[in-house]
């Protein structure tokens, strides 16, 4: 194989697929490349957030409406967090829904597929890319090479397309480390609501998510550098110990496990982020946009995928690929997803450093209006 295109996309989940339905109809020869083969797994909390339609609406309305009617989902119109016995309750605006990765990327990659001339290279692992005098190129495992103008890496947390063009990694410091496993029959859950849990004895918080057909997600995340009394936290191990403790262990007496119990790296939004350089954008888990503390990272990767694709329209346009010209990417990122971002990151950072603070203000009991007010502004 030896072809040329425009845009090369890396990586087919929400970002890559994103990104190819926002590059549909603009004149340019699109790749977008996946080492596995779709349908594919990903560990996730298989919760989509409100934005992630939002932001498929606004590339077209019939791509958001097909995706909010297809069958593998279940809606989702409220999350309980539990602190203790204490629980808030918010009410989502946005149509939201939760459904098993493996049908919620299938359908994304369908989308594609369908609707637009996007080059769909399947089962083909990138291995590196590099600059050649006017472009770039990237070279398979298997051997075979692929040209392009512009490379967007949408391809996950350990990046191959930051780590050969941009020489960065993900910094060890913001990467959440989480599990799930799939349960049927858990007692309790209330359809259309997911259930946040934070436990004092442990950082990070445990999630029951509805799917279709009585199933659940369930898992647990925490801070992969985060120790407690000087001992790792290990996250599979925890999950475990918190299903077997009560006040679970009755909901899950008569629950049969669907799954094995998978663990996979979140790259959350830190105190520095690696964004673009000379001919190369990252969007999604690539460049580190999962929400600090929610552990949501489908809506950021769908809308960063968007903004990547406007960037490349921009510079194939200008003819201008060098990293300042690039750097426009990383403004929009900053002005639109920035915000929240960051002030998410230091609510995270004041709670892992004063978890009494919180614990102060849940016993407090504040009104149901108030909670409301602070959830509205972190965006949950
Ligand atoms: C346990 C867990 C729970 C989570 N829960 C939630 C949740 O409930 N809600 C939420 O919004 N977010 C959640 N997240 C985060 C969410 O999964 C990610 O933010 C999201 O998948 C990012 O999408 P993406 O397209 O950037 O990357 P991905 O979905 O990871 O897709 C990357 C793609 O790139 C391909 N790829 C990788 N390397 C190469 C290569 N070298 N060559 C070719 N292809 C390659 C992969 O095969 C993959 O298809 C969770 C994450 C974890 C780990």
């Amino acid at each position: 194989m030896n072809a040329q295109f425009d845009v090369l996309i890396v990586g087919g989940g929400p970002a890559g697929c994103a990104c190819a339905l926002a590059m549909h109809n603009k004149g340019y020869r699109v790749a977008l490349i996946d080492k596995a083969t779709f349908p594919r797994d990903k560990v996730c909390g298989d919760a989509i957030p409100g934005q992630s339609f939002k932001a498929i609406h606004q590339l077209n309305p019939q791509w958001s409406a097909a995706l909010q009617q297809f069958a593998e989902q279940t809606p989702i119109h409220a999350s309980k967090a539990f602190f203790g016995n204490k629980i808030f309750r918010y009410q989502w605006k946005l149509f939201a829904s939760n459904s098993k990765r493996i049908d919620f990327d299938h359908f994304l990659y369908n989308l594609v597929r369908s609707e637009t001339t996007t080059t769909l290279i399947q089962n083909q692992q990138v291995a590196a890319v590099s600059h050649t005098h006017n472009g770039l190129l990237c070279t398979l495992k298997d051997g075979s090479q692929l040209e392009a103008a512009i490379v967007i890496g949408c391809d996950g947390s350990n990046s191959i397309v930051k780590r050969s063009l941009l020489k960065k990694t993900d910094n060890k410091e913001d990467v959440y480390a989480a599990v799930r496993i799939y349960y049927s029959g858990i007692t309790g859950v209330t359809p259309g609501e997911n259930e946040f849990h934070y436990l004092k004895e442990v950082e990070g918080y445990f999630w029951i998510f509805p799917l279709p057909n009585q199933w659940c997600n369930v898992g647990f995340g925490i801070l992969k550098n985060k120790q407690k009394q000087g001992a790792p936290t290990d996250a599979r191990k925890t999950l475990e110990t918190i299903i077997n403790s009560a006040p679970f262990k009755q909901r899950f007496q008569h629950a049969v496990p669907m799954s094995k119990l998978t663990g996979y790296s979140l790259p959350v939004w830190g105190k520095t982020q690696v964004l673009s350089g000379e001919r190369c954008l990252l969007a999604g888990d690539a460049a580190c946009l999962v929400d600090p503390l929610q552990g949501h990272g489908i809506d950021k990767a769908i809308r960063s995928g968007i903004m990547a694709a406007n960037q490349a329209v921009k510079c194939l346009t200008a003819h201008s690929f060098d990293a300042a010209f690039m750097r426009q990417y990383d403004t929009a990122i900053h002005q639109s997803l920035g915000k929240e971002l960051r002030r998410n990151y230091l609510i995270r950072l004041y709670w892992s450093r004063f978890p009494g603070v919180v614990q102060w203000l849940t016993n407090l009991n504040p009104p149901q209006k108030w909670i409301d007010l602070l959830l509205k502004k972190i965006k949950l």
